[in-house]
């Protein structure tokens, strides 16, 4: 398909980014759902198959983080695409309210013990970033605190990078009227009641600090290194097939390769003959 996701939602390196003016809805190249499903099962599979060359090349890795308001989806997309690859390679790490024995070290401590080692992917579902999202909307530290910590997170991200990590950040882009629409649809499923937190409603109420909070994010730590994509996630069928194509296309970019065999192929195939004909 001749359509460039990844260029498409990309947040380019010194753009500035208003939330409000950017889609939350859209068909991208699909004339219809079916075929964006269609689309996605494709993707999923050639996941796969990169995850397996980055898993037995072993000199690279991939970290991809997820941000969203409540009901954005993070969830689903990890079920239905991130979490298809192989569990051998691949991990999904939640981060949530910190424990007290996180509190007492840097923000980046709890966040660094998870990044990807060489050979792996790694999912973060929320991430180092709250520490400039939720901390700075609800105070939960001083202004001269938070403030620092978009240089931190950049030196971090970059050095990661140089040890071999590509990271890619993704942010799910829902309106509040779907949100709202999620909320409900989870307050009559008994098997989503335990979705259900009064917080959603509280972090609903701050929408526009969030949507500001996000927007300083996408213009301080965002790099041709360490990019930033903004997925119109209203549609879930969409979400998953951009989310897909945007990993797709970084795993081709990084192109892990399966190493060269390290012994002696002839021999070996000398010891198979033998090893055949002894069988008889
Ligand atoms: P999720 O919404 O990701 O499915 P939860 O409902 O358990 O999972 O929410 C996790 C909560 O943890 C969110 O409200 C989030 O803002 C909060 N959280 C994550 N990291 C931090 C942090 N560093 N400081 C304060 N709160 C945090």
């Amino acid at each position: 398909m001749d359509y460039d996701f990844h260029e498409q939602y990309r947040v380019k390196p010194g753009q500035s980014v208003s939330l409000a003016k950017l889609p939350t809805t859209t068909n991208g190249p699909f004339p219809k759902k079916s075929h964006g499903r269609a689309f996605t099962a494709g993707k999923v599979e050639e996941l796969r198959d990169w995850q397996f060359r980055l898993y037995t090349q072993a000199r690279q890795s991939l970290l991809i983080v997820l941000q969203a308001p409540d009901a954005a989806g993070k969830d689903g997309l990890i079920r239905k695409v991130l979490g298809q690859m192989n569990p051998q390679g691949c991990r999904t790490y939640p981060f949530k309210v910190p424990t007290a024995i996180e509190r007492a070290h840097d923000f980046l401590w709890r966040i660094h013990q998870c990044t990807p080692a060489h050979g792996t992917v790694a999912i973060f579902n929320r991430s180092h970033y709250e520490d400039v999202l939720v901390v700075r909307v609800e105070n939960l530290v001083a202004e001269k605190v938070w403030r620092k910590r978009y240089d931190q997170i950049n030196h971090f991200e970059e050095m990661l990078h140089d040890s071999g990590t590509k990271i890619l950040k993704i942010y799910l882009h829902i309106s509040r009227e779907e949100q709202l629409r999620r909320f409900e649809k989870r307050l009559k499923n008994p098997a989503k009641h335990w979705k259900l937190n009064p917080s959603d409603y509280t972090s609903r109420a701050d929408w526009a600090a969030y949507a500001e909070a996000y927007e300083e994010v996408f213009t301080r730590c965002n790099s041709e290194r360490s990019p930033w994509f903004i997925i119109p996630a209203d549609r879930k069928w969409y979400r998953d097939a951009a989310v897909a194509a945007i990993v797709a296309e970084t795993f081709e970019k990084m192109n892990p390769q399966f190493p060269e065999a390290d012994v002696d192929l002839e021999q070996i195939r000398h010891l198979h003959q033998q090893a055949e004909a002894a069988i008889g």
